[in-house]
């Protein structure tokens, strides 16, 4: 690894990270978890391929650091980028300056479970290696090219001017990378445990699922996507609960683990249940396409012409089931998959699926970390 990159994504008792090669071509990855208990380990692979587990009782994010890369040995990184959910109205990826991390501060209200834990990180990194280039690449950045129309809620407008109460979008490092060499108008399904939708207009965020929070939009493992808001008064004056238990049922408990009765959020043991005649679970994959479907839909308006839909994330990349059922709600869009060609793709593999006729359909593998490392290798070893 001539030049590389350490991605990291700080959350508050884990790190995930990945050292990148400049070329993309190697990696090593892996995961601290347990942070500041006894339980505390890293679990990954090391340079040589390895597996690594180790043992780091009570660490925490930055002794678990410290110990990540003196393992690293030779293989030091030049830079470091640090995966942000939340950059407010920052536009693209920044490097770390006393003023990028008080705007990453200033929309902690915003994420208030994601921005703290990255924030713990980026002072674990800085107090470290104090000497290296760092980072921020933001999950909001890519959809500030949204029009205003798309992205105002129909509230009033001093919560706009004043609070900042706008949609934001989310998984933008994703749609980004999967739609970068695409020309006209597309639209992306990142599907894994958290989903969303985008439309994308020659590489460029148009609209987008996602909203204010990462919980607007479609039915995902957990949450629950878009719900009547009056549901929250609904449940506060029939059921006596307060807006933590809503918040928490709408997101911890809900989505296709609440749609199943409480079977799985995991696609793949729905799939297997539905299979052997579980009703609960045929019709968590029923609501989960027709929603889909219905916000691509709707996703569609924002585009001039419509020249392909992208599937990405582990639901997207790996069900030809759930992305040939999704697409028997969008005949009218004049979408022909390639059954064959659908069936057939391997695993984790990029390929068209579509038969030639009407918009492309494309499965695209995501690769966020590569993405984060390429912006940061631009930023931060070729921007001097
Ligand atoms: P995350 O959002 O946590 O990164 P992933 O993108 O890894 O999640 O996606 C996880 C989802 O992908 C799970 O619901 C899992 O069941 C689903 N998945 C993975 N492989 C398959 C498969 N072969 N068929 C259906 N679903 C799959």
């Amino acid at each position: 690894m001539s030049t590389a990159i350490l991605v990291i994504n700080c959350g508050s008792s884990s790190i995930k990270y990945a050292l990148v090669s400049s070329g993309q071509e190697q990696r090593i990855h892996g995961l601290a978890e347990n942070l500041n208990s006894e339980h505390a380990r890293i679990k990954g692979i090391t340079v040589g391929g390895e597996p690594l587990e180790l043992s780091i009782p009570n660490a925490n994010h930055e002794q678990a650091l410290d110990i990540l890369l003196k393992r690293l040995g030779q293989y030091q990184p030049q830079a470091i980028g640090h995966r942000v959910v939340h950059g407010g109205t920052l536009t693209k990826a920044e490097r770390l300056t006393p003023e990028i991390v008080q705007r990453i501060k200033d929309a902690t209200p915003l994420a208030p479970l994601h921005n703290p834990a990255h924030l713990i990180g980026i002072e674990a990194t800085m107090r470290l290696f104090p000497n290296l280039p760092q980072v921020a690449v933001f999950d909001t950045a890519f959809h500030q090219t949204m029009p205003e129309h798309a992205y105002r809620y129909a509230v009033p407008k001093f919560l706009y001017t004043d609070h900042n109460v706008r949609r934001y979008g989310f998984h933008g490092t994703s749609h980004a990378y999967v739609s970068s060499h695409k020309k006209g108008g597309w639209l992306s399904a990142h599907l894994g445990n958290g989903s969303s939708t985008c439309a994308i207009y020659n590489g460029k965020s148009v609209d987008t699922s996602m909203g204010l929070t990462p919980h607007e939009g479609i039915v995902m493992g957990t949450r629950s996507g878009d719900v009547d808001p009056s549901l929250h008064s609904f449940l506060a004056y029939n059921l006596g609960w307060d807006i933590y238990k809503i918040d928490k049922m709408l997101t911890h408990q809900s989505g296709l683990y609440g749609l199943s009765n409480n079977l799985s959020n995991d696609m793949r043991t729905l799939i297997e249940a539905s299979q052997q005649g579980n009703d609960d679970a045929t019709l968590a994959i029923e609501v989960f396409c027709y929603r889909l479907a219905k916000s691509l839909s709707a996703l569609s308006c924002s585009l001039p012409t419509l020249d392909g839909l992208i599937f990405t994330g582990g639901i997207g990349e790996n069900s030809a089931y759930i992305r040939e059922k999704m697409l028997t709600y969008l005949h009218h869009f004049s979408f022909k998959l390639d059954q064959q060609k659908n069936n057939e793709l391997p695993r984790g593999t990029q390929g068209q699926i579509d038969a030639g006729q009407g918009p492309e359909i494309w499965v695209i593998p995501t690769d966020e970390e590569g993405r984060i490392a390429q912006e940061t290798h631009q930023i931060a070893l070729m921007d001097i």
